[in-house]
């Protein structure tokens, strides 16, 4: 608006600049020339001038135009946008809102006026909206935000982001519906933990749900289950009558499955025709049956599916927390497990994993990968226990006895390792070290030239025994120790060692037989069939096992039977040497019976090879022995 008194300003200037001009010519009138010129130069001046404000003010009006598009574009920006927006007080209150916010929501403009944004939006999120907008007036930064808007017909899923700052006393919401891609979202989910056949839970959520369950039981100090279900003869029906019929068998089993389950349990498909369902507030392993029971019926009864009348059954194998004290994946593979046991079982039952037997299992492979590592390592050694000749005195041989130098355990005895190989083929190769080495340390003995020939005799354990080409691997053995002779190895075996076939091992024994190499009878008297064993098997030594020679000198019964070993020995014409000689009254008593030979701690302790020298020398024989 311009007063009536308003000049433009170059209006103004040339107006003043016209008096001056005017002024000056009168002067110059008086002054000359001079004066006229300054007066020309001046208008020319103000021309100049005049032409520049007239431009100015031209840039003016053009910024001005400018300026009036912008806010025109800038508001139809504001109302036209793809994007809802509401300027918002601190309470939610809404007092602008454009187009695109107003249809998101679905309500006209003029109904938004002056409501509460609070009002749209789902109870659950209630909260979260109303910390988003404190947060909002209280920083400076833009916030942002998903929620859910719950109106008459639909919901919503929104972004926002708010700005506080450059919109007076309001803050500017700007929002974006998400809901397809929440939708998408959630379809994604549902696929990523859900069978797409059965609607049940799949292998990803199942285990989530496990540890959920598995920690819930904990802390109320109860026992859940993880039940594994194989469908029985499914894939018979799969072959016979197509995949389409075997997938609604698996949909109508997984329902009435479903049924057969507490609230609180849960059932997934993990696979083809493999269930998992897990119990939870057990209090007893009892708890569990009814459910197991009514699982096995569920699955047994027929099917009618287009007109095909459908049989299978279930094998169930079970598992329980924290009896079973693993993880989740581990608990999964132990009901598996027993999954297998009730299929083996007969199918169409259930079977309890069995913790016992498991960490037998467990402790067992340990200890064969522990072994195993022992060979690589070179961790076994041999010890000797000395043989003598009581009567005469003699040194006539030594034992050699395997020890397994443990990093750990320090210097182990065989009884704490051999039985875990006894059917292990590590058995044959653990025996084949022992022959090497003994042959290997009788080279050594011999090369420092004691003076007696050392006869070593090496334990053969049955598998080693009994394999076919035994006499064959001997043979090999030997002939990488040339230097000894076969006479002076002795081979010592259990009489059970020929227990599942007494023709083969007798046989192996004569071909060994053949080399030159001896064999000792160990342990004799233990056995069951001794005496068939001592006629059938070609061995010049028998041994009286230990327990009957260090009981003999106050139990009759043991004396009575070292009496008698020694004298069937005798009949037989096989020698005799007695194990477990612990003190000199031992030997003495032996000595009586007819047995000279001997072995046990009352005479030397088995001792490193590196100590046998040594104790030959300084071996004194016992003096009333030999009276
Ligand atoms: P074995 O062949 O009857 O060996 C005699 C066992 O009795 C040895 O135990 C020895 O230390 C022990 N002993 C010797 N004298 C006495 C004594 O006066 N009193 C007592 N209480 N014990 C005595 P070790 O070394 O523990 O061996 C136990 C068994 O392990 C052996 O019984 C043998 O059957 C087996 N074994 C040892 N080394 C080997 C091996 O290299 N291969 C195989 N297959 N078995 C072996
Ligand atoms: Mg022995
Ligand atoms: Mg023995």
């Amino acid at each position: 608006m311009q007063s009536k008194s308003y000049k433009p300003p170059s209006i103004a200037i040339r107006q003043q600049a016209e008096a001056k001009l005017k002024k000056q010519a009168q002067v110059g009138r008086n002054k000359g020339a001079s004066s006229e010129e300054s007066a020309k130069k001046m208008l020319h001046e103000l021309q100049v001038h005049q032409i520049e404000l007239e431009m100015q003010n031209e840039e003016l009006q053009q910024a001005r135009i400018v300026e009036r598009k912008s806010a025109q574009r800038y508001t139809a920006l504001f109302e036209f946008a793809p994007i809802g927006y509401f300027a918002l007080d601190m309470s939610g209150t809404i007092s602008q809102v454009n187009l695109r916010g107003a249809s998101l929501l679905g309500i006209e403009r003029i109904n938004l006026a002056g409501k509460n944004f609070l009002n749209y939006i789902a109870d659950q999120h209630q909260e979260v909206f109303k910390t988003f907008l404190v947060a909002t007036f209280e920083d400076e930064g833009i916030q942002t935000c998903e929620i859910l808007v719950q109106l008459d017909t639909r919901t919503l899923w929104l972004s926002v982001e708010a700005k506080f700052g450059d919109f007076g006393t309001d803050c500017l919401i700007a929002l974006i519906d998400i809901t397809p891609m929440k939708e998408h979202q959630t379809q994604l989910e549902h696929i990523a933990h859900f069978d797409l056949l059965t609607n049940l839970p799949n292998r990803v959520l199942l285990s989530d749900r496990l540890s959920q369950a598995m920690l819930h039981c904990s802390r109320n100090k109860q026992s859940l289950a993880v039940v594994f279900l194989d469908l029985d003869g499914f894939k018979a029906v799969n072959d016979t009558y197509g995949h389409d019929l075997g997938d609604e068998l698996l949909i109508a089993l997984s329902v009435s499955m479903k049924k057969a389950l507490r609230e609180g349990d849960s059932l997934a498909r993990i696979g083809g025709d493999e269930f998992v369902a897990v119990l939870t507030d057990l209090n007893t392993v009892e708890d569990c049956e009814p459910v197991l029971e009514r699982f096995l019926l569920a699955s047994s009864e027929p099917v009618t599916i287009d007109n095909v009348v459908l049989n299978v059954s279930a094998s169930i194998g079970v598992t329980l927390y924290p009896q079973d004290n693993v993880d989740a994946d581990q608990l999964m593979r132990h009901a598996d497990q027993a999954m297998y046991v009730a299929k083996e079982s007969g199918k169409n039952r259930y079977h309890l994993f069995d913790t016992v037997q498991d960490d037998a299992v467990k402790v067992r492979r340990e200890s064969l990968e522990g072994i195993r590592s022992a060979l690589d390592n070179h961790q076994f050694v041999l010890y000797y226990q000395p043989k003598v000749n009581m009567r005469t005195g003699k040194v006539i041989g030594a034992e050699a006895l395997i020890r397994w130098q443990h990093p750990e355990r320090g210097l182990l005895n065989p009884i704490e390792f051999l039985p875990v190989i006894e059917n292990n083929p590590m058995m044959i190769e653990l025996g084949e070290w022992v022959i090497d080495s003994a042959l290997t340390q009788m080279s050594q003995w011999q090369a420092m030239c004691l003076n007696l020939p050392i006869s070593t005799s090496v334990n053969i354990a049955a598998v080693q025994l009994q394999q076919p080409d035994f006499a064959q691997r001997l043979t090999t053995l030997l002939a990488a120790h040339p230097d000894i002779e076969p006479r002076y190895l002795e081979l010592e075996v259990l009489e059970t060692s020929a227990l599942e076939d007494v023709n083969h091992v007798s046989a192996t024994m004569h071909a060994c037989m053949v080399l030159g190499v001896n064999f000792a009878l160990d342990d004799f008297g233990t056995g069951y069939s001794s005496l068939t064993y001592l006629r059938r098997l070609p061995a010049k030594i028998i041994k009286i096992d230990q327990t009957f020679v260090r009981d003999m000198l106050h139990d009759a019964d043991d004396l009575a039977i070292v009496e008698g070993v020694i004298a069937l020995a005798k009949s037989f014409k096989r020698e005799v040497i007695a194990e477990g000689v612990e003190t000199i009254e031992h030997g003495t008593e032996l000595l009586q019976l007819g047995c000279d030979l001997a072995q046990g701690y009352g005479i030397a302790r088995p001792m490193p090879a590196s100590d046998i020298p040594a104790w030959i020398n300084d071996w004194k024989p016992v003096a009333s022995w030999q009276r």
